[in-house]
């Protein structure tokens, strides 16, 4: 990592080895009551001066980097011939380049052409990371998401009709105990309904600096135990029947349990895993203090 970025700065799991620009900082619409990643920062474009300078950094230390990750929460709020010029920029300097990837939202994703996201596919941004957090809209509403299931739909739709492979993810819990089954359900009906490519689950955790907020627009949030996650996490699997393979991981340190497999295909190992998980006992499950209940 470069010390010229400002923190903090988050990446997927899955980008542990990759270089990471800073592109942009914090989020542009930063209004999700239960995210707490970039409440203390002013969504900002970084200068071209900068980005380039980063990039000339890493491909001197690192001239034969396959995978850049470009952070913070979301570059596609940047005007794509911009971003086409970082991304061109990028594969001169690093010439055996993969992939670039990003995270992206619903918002930003559906104010690009579909010609705009074929332009920035052939510029090597071959994967956005996407939170759908719930496919209830009971739960968007709540958690303030500000986009409805249909819009998620789109979003995949609009990104893989394009393609650039989706990482999808969904927060167990969100929906607390009132509306678990829905979430699940909804949940997976996107999932069922659409072509990702990779799946992950992570476990709703709660900084205290966002807790008031979270809990005003959902007042009717009941916490799920550690137990009850784990059931609606083998009950989300079981729903999951998708119409292409899914590479599904749930390996967030926010995860009680870690699983990883291919879906349909381990289904069933998925669940017996988890199964045997809750027998085992309660050392390994996440006490709810460190999840903020
Ligand atoms: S969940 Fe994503 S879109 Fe929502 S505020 Fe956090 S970073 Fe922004």
């Amino acid at each position: 990592m470069q010390d010229n970025y400002t923190f903090p700065l988050y990446r997927p799991p899955a980008e542990a080895n990759s270089i990471i620009i800073q592109v942009t900082n914090g989020c542009s619409y930063n209004n999700c009551t239960f995210c707490s990643m970039y409440v203390d920062k002013q969504y900002s474009v970084n200068n071209l001066d900068s980005i380039y300078s980063q990039i000339d950094n890493y491909s001197i230390q690192n001239p034969d980097a396959t995978k850049i990750f470009l952070a913070d929460g979301d570059v596609l709020g940047i005007k794509t011939s911009v971003l086409i010029d970082i991304l061109k920029y990028i594969q001169k300097a690093f010439p055996k380049l993969r992939r670039i990837s990003a995270y992206g939202s619903t918002q930003n994703v559906l104010n690009k052409t579909n010609e705009e996201l074929e332009h920035l596919k052939e510029n090597k941004l071959n994967l956005v990371y996407y939170g759908i957090e719930s496919g209830s809209d009971t739960i968007l509403e709540k958690i303030n998401k500000g986009v409805s299931s249909q819009e998620i739909i789109d979003t995949i739709n609009k990104l893989t009709n394009s393609n650039i492979k989706v990482s999808a993810t969904i927060i167990l819990g969100l929906g607390g105990i009132a509306y678990s089954r829905e979430h699940i359900l909804h949940s997976a009906r996107i999932i069922n309904n659409t072509q990702i490519t990779y799946l992950s689950t992570l476990q709703l955790g709660l900084d205290d600096s966002i807790k008031d907020r979270f809990f005003k627009s959902f007042i009717d949030y009941f916490a799920s135990t550690d137990y009850d996650i784990i059931n609606e996490q083998r009950e989300f699997i079981e729903q999951i029947n998708p119409i292409n393979n899914i590479i599904f991981r749930s390996n967030h340190a926010s995860n009680a349990i870690h699983l990883s497999g291919t879906l349909p295909k381990d289904k069933q190992k998925l669940v017996e895993q988890l199964d045997v998980s809750k027998i085992m006992g309660e050392e390994i499950i996440i006490p709810m203090k460190y999840r903020g209940f």
